[in-house]
């Protein structure tokens, strides 16, 4: 038995949650699992009926949880509030915090029947399969922040930092993960320039002798995101800090196209936390437009990465890459030719290829 903490959230998150728990019942059904579904509130949902955007009861949820599956949260409604009360900084940051999420995973995974969605060219793009992996809570945004008073001015100072334990266990990652795909690691640096680049390049150098079958490949920052748009098929697995990750993750997953199908996992600690790249889309909630995908393939990470169930995680990836070459399309990913579907609509054709009717 698996316990998922089921996290809705805001905007088009009651929609598209709906439809990924719907496919873990699915794979449950087929594979002979079962999985408990607790949900609880987050964000201006969780605001609106309790005061603070991250309940107690919530996070006491996510700690008792195998996993935890989130929508997204945020809305206009919620912008003007303190800083500490808006879902995003008064939510995401500390139950990330609290259950030590340290590396988040994105891939970008190009679907062919969407190749058209993508601004580069077919054959940069056709076929690209690429895992980043960000350190998520080290480096430059979490370091000692200040000003001073100059003879030239304000002094703004931001420090980077980071150890070697914070470096070894996200590199750890970076190579089990590679190891269980292509077995080639590229490790992001800047280490020509920085101090912390350079501890990152040691360190990562010095583990890659626990991992001979996997072979490591150091690269400049400023060149991967060269590389990314130049060549973006020589990537198969990423490991970077926290800056330089959360660049190149919109970056890579902007060369699939689509927002509505990008997953993300965020692991480290016990619980794992699972939700699509994209927020809470204000402008169309309520509308049933969303596109369900990003946040099933979310649960298809989840099976991978939290319960280790690799065939099952496959089997929804399957199921939604057949969906598309059916032909259905949310509105987002509308072609000529298409034919459209709602979010619910998209849900249940997902599940339909699981069973097989
Ligand atoms: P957004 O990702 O919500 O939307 C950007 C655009 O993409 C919109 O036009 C939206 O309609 C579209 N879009 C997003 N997801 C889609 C889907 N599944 N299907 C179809 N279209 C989709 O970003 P935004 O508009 O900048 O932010 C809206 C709110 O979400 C804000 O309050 C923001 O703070 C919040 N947000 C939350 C998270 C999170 O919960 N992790 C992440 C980013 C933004």
């Amino acid at each position: 038995m698996f316990k998922i903490a089921v996290l809705p959230g805001d905007g088009i998150g009651v929609e598209i949650v709906p439809e990924a728990v719907k496919v873990l019942k699915a794979i449950g059904r087929k594979y002979g699992h079962s999985f408990e579904f607790n949900e609880g509130l987050i964000g201006g949902a969780a605001i609106d009926a309790v005061g603070v955007p991250l309940p107690e009861e919530t996070l006491r949820l996510c700690h008792n949880s195998d996993a935890i599956l989130l929508g997204a949260i945020g809305g206009p409604k919620w912008d003007n509030l303190p800083v500490h009360l808006r879902p995003e900084a008064g939510a995401l940051l500390p139950l990330r915090k609290a259950l030590g999420l340290y590396a988040n995973l994105r891939p970008a995974t190009l679907y062919n029947a969407l190749m058209d969605a993508s601004t580069l060219k077919r054959e940069v793009i056709e076929g690209i399969d690429i895992m980043v992996i960000r350190e998520l809570t080290g480096g430059l945004y979490f370091g000692e922040k200040r000003r001073e008073e100059t003879a030239a001015g304000q002094c703004a100072i931001d420090t980077l930092t980071y150890t070697t334990e914070e470096i070894e266990r996200i590199a750890r990652l970076g190579f089990e993960i590679a190891r269980q795909r292509k077995k080639v690691l590229h490790s992001v640096d800047k280490a020509n320039v920085l101090e912390s680049s350079r501890l990152w390049r040691e360190t990562v150098t010095e583990l890659a002798k626990e991992y001979p079958d996997v072979e490591l490949i150091h690269m400049y920052v400023d060149n991967c995101a060269m590389q990314l748009v130049r060549w973006p098929k020589q990537f198969d697995v990423i490991v970077t800090e926290n800056m330089f990750g959360d660049i190149l993750t919109d970056q890579a997953s902007m060369l699939t196209g689509s927002i509505g199908m990008l997953p993300s996992a965020s692991l480290g600690g016990k619980v794992g936390l699972y939700e699509p790249s994209h927020g809470s889309a204000p402008d169309i909630a309520g509308q049933k437009k969303a596109n369900p995908l990003a946040t099933i393939l979310s649960a298809a990470m989840m099976l991978r990465y939290s319960f280790n169930l690799a065939e099952e995680a496959g089997a929804v990836e399957d199921a939604v890459v057949r969906v598309l070459d059916l032909g259905f399309r949310t509105p987002d990913i509308m072609q000529d030719g298409g034919k459209p579907v709602n979010t619910e609509e998209m849900g249940d054709r997902v599940v339909e290829q699981i069973s097989g009717h």
